[in-house]
């Protein structure tokens, strides 16, 4: 089976540096969210000061490591990028502070995977912009104070819930950025198309972007898989049979749905009657963390009408029992 989630996310990274928009402008969708970035960004650069933290979250692929690079580079100042996962010790994280020139950019990913130890160290690091380190062992042992330059940290996740309170107080400005519309898709994939040569009629630019589950990462990889199709099956240019014979070859979903999308629907019709059910009782009979389930999967589902959230739980919609051609008892009358 095609896993377009782990292509787009795994394979080749030229490619997606290739694509990335360096400059506000070049940025498309997420508006609300780039006109303020732009007030802070000018604000910042007019007082003469470091940006504020900044954290983004949302879910996976729709930008935040671009918008963290667009962000250094509209202020003009370095920009080093690491993450939660990789600063394992303190030494690793008061290293990479130390590298700093004034005002640049510092991305974490995966914020929320930062060893507790290490959170603590980012504090100081954050607030005063100084870092206490202890060194040597035993009797020895003393503390020195390290003086950064003054610095922008911004930090990603896809799980905010997950970040403790003194952490998410330390951010100055806090983003969310939302799964995009399909027509902000479909102008994403020409920008692409362009960048890559490949002639796209509109029409086939539009079924792409349908399918791509209102995320830019897989918007792209799958017109360059359809890119692949149209080389090798027509004559290289993407017309709508091209990508609609593409799309069902890679066994794409209509709706752009992903498996464990299609899964948690299915359980919430077979195993509780379409529901209401509660978060943690779908997260167990999936065995996804339930958190995952609300902050990764289901805002997706919300948004395209297959799943409502009601005070009593997650329900199916109609829409969820057409899709998956299931019969809704609510729709049978009586
Ligand atoms: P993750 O957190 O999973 O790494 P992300 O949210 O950081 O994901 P990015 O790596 O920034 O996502 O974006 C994925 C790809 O999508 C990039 O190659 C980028 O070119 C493209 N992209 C993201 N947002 C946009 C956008 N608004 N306009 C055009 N292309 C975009």
């Amino acid at each position: 089976e095609f896993d377009i989630r782990a292509q787009g996310a795994s394979e080749d990274q030229d490619f997606e540096q290739q694509l990335r928009p360096l400059t506000f402008d070049d940025f498309n969708g997420q508006q609300k969210i780039l006109e303020n970035l732009q007030i802070f960004v000018q604000a910042a650069k007019m007082r003469g000061d470091a940006l504020d933290h900044a954290l983004l979250h949302g879910p996976p692929g729709l930008g935040k490591t671009t918008l963290a690079n667009i962000i250094a580079n509209e202020l003009n100042v370095g920009f080093k990028i690491t993450s939660g996962p990789v600063l394992d010790k303190p030494g690793d994280l008061a290293g990479i502070l130390t590298s700093l020139e004034p005002h640049d950019v510092l991305f974490i990913d995966e914020i929320h995977r930062l060893n507790p130890i290490v959170e603590e160290y980012l504090y100081s690091a954050m607030e005063d912009f100084r870092i206490d380190i202890v060194i040597d062992k035993g009797p020895s042992a003393r503390t020195v104070q390290l003086n950064l330059e003054p610095f922008t940290m911004v930090a990603a996740t896809t799980r905010s819930g997950l970040l403790t309170s003194p952490l998410r107080a330390r951010f100055g400005i806090n983003l969310h950025l939302e799964y995009y519309d399909t027509e902000i898709i479909k102008k994403i994939i020409h920008r692409s198309a362009n960048i890559l040569n490949i002639p796209i009629h509109d029409n086939a630019a539009g079924e792409i972007a349908s399918r791509s589950r209102g995320t830019p990462r897989i918007a792209n990889a799958l017109l360059r898989r359809v890119r692949d199709f149209a080389q090798v099956k027509g004559n290289g240019e993407v017309d709508k049979n091209i990508a609609m014979y593409s799309l069902e070859a890679l066994n794409i979903d209509k709706y752009g749905l992903d498996e464990m999308d299609n899964r948690i629907l299915t359980t919430i019709i077979d195993k509780f009657q379409g529901g209401p059910v509660g978060l943690n009782t779908i997260g167990t009979a999936i065995g996804e963390d339930a958190g995952t389930v609300e902050e990764v999967y289901e805002p997706f589902l919300i948004k395209e009408g297959f799943m409502k959230r009601t005070p009593r739980g997650r329900e199916a919609t109609p829409l969820a029992y057409k899709h998956l051609g299931k019969i809704d008892p609510a729709s049978q009358g009586s």
